[in-house]
C-alpha cells in the first residue's frame, strides 16, 4: 500500500483522513519536521531514483530531506579536532567547522546572499550559490576565524582551544572550495571565484566526505569516554541522524525554494546544541 510507481502512494497513505483535505503531502511534512525527514527519506521510493536531473516534480514529498542542506565531512572535521583540543566542547568544535554555514541561512533570509535551485547542476547538490560574499569569501572567512578563536580566548584563556576554533571555521572554505564550483570568491567583490569542483562527482564526493566524517567519529571516540547512557546512545544517535539527513541531501528532491533552505538550515543549531549535550556527557580517555 506505500508502494506506487507515480510516488503519489505517499500523499495517499501520509495525508490522514480525518483531516478532510487534499492538502499536499509536503505541507504536512513540514509540519512534521525532523521527524518526517527521517521517515521520508526511508519510504519515499523517488527519493531513492537516482540524479538530481530526474527527481525533479514526483519527489515533491521528499522535499524536507533536500532542504537540510548539511555536508558531513565540515561535521567529521569537528568530531576530529576533539583529538587536538580535548578542552574544547564537541559543541563548539561543531559551532566553529559549521560556522560560515551557520551564518548563512540568516543572511539569506535577510536578503543579504543569494542561492538559486537549479536541478542538475552538480551531480551532488541541485544549488547555485550566486552571491555569499559575506558568510563564504575568504577575507571574511578569516575574519569569522579570527573573531570565534580570539572571542573563545577572550572566555577560557585557553590558546590551543582558540587556535583549534580558528583553524575549524577556516577549514570549512578549504573544504568548500574542494567540493564546490568555482563560486568562492577571495573577497567581496571579487571576479576571481574558487573551487575545484569534486561536486561533479558523486563517488569521489562520497569517499572524501565520508572518509573525513569516519576519521572524526573515530578520533572522537578515541579521545573520549561516555560517562553515562547519554554519553554512548547520545553520540551514536547524532551519527545516525547526521548521515540520515546527508543520505536525504543526496538523494532527496531539490528543495522548493531558497527560502525553505533558509529556515530549515537554521535547524543546524540543533546539531551545535546536541554536540554540547553529548560531550557533557562524556570524558577525556584517559
Ligand atoms: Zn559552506
Amino acid at each position: 500500500m506505500l508502494r506506487s510507481e507515480d510516488g503519489a502512494h505517499w500523499a495517499r497513505v501520509s495525508a490522514p483522513r480525518r483531516l478532510g483535505t487534499t492538502l499536499p503531502l509536503c505541507h504536512l511534512a513540514r509540519a512534521h519536521f525532523l521527524f518526517t525527514t527521517i521517515m521520508q527519506t526511508k519510504r519515499c521510493s523517488s527519493c531513492l531514483s537516482g540524479a538530481w536531473g530526474n527527481r525533479s516534480t514526483i519527489g515533491k514529498s521528499c522535499d524536507i530531506a533536500g532542504d537540510f542542506l548539511m555536508f558531513i565531512g565540515h561535521f567529521g572535521i569537528g568530531f576530529g579536532a576533539k583529538s587536538v583540543a580535548p578542552g574544547v566542547s564537541l559543541g563548539s568544535l561543531f559551532l566553529a567547522a559549521q560556522f560560515i554555514d551557520l551564518l548563512w541561512p540568516t543572511l539569506l533570509l535577510l536578503g543579504f546572499e543569494r542561492v538559486r535551485i537549479a536541478p542538475g547542476a552538480t551531480h551532488v547538490t541541485p544549488l547555485v550559490f550566486e552571491h555569499y560574499p559575506i558568510s563564504h569569501s575568504l577575507l571574511a572567512v578569516l575574519f569569522w576565524a579570527l573573531l570565534v578563536g580570539g572571542l573563545y580566548y577572550y572566555i577560557r584563556r585557553e590558546r590551543i582551544g582558540a587556535a583549534v576554533l580558528g583553524v575549524l571555521v577556516a577549514s570549512h572554505w578549504a573544504l568548500d572550495a574542494i567540493v564546490h564550483r568555482p563560486d568562492l570568491p577571495i573577497f567581496p567583490g571579487s571576479s576571481l571565484m574558487i573551487g575545484l569542483n569534486l561536486w561533479s562527482s558523486l563517488p569521489l564526493t562520497l569517499v572524501i566526505e565520508v572518509s573525513l566524517f569516519v576519521i572524526g567519529v573515530w578520533l572522537y571516540i578515541r579521545t573520549t569516554t561516555p560517562i553515562d547512557s547519554i554519553g554512548k546512545w547520545g553520540l551514536w544517535g547524532l551519527i545516525l541522524f547526521l548521515l540520515v539527513i546527508y543520505a536525504g541531501n543526496l538523494f532527496g528532491s531539490p528543495p522548493p525554494s531558497s527560502t525553505a533552505i533558509a529556515w530549515v538550515g537554521q535547524l543546524q543549531w540543533l546539531l551545535v546544541l546536541w554536540g554540547y549535550w553529548i560531550d557533557k556527557h562524556r570524558s577525556r580517555q584517559t
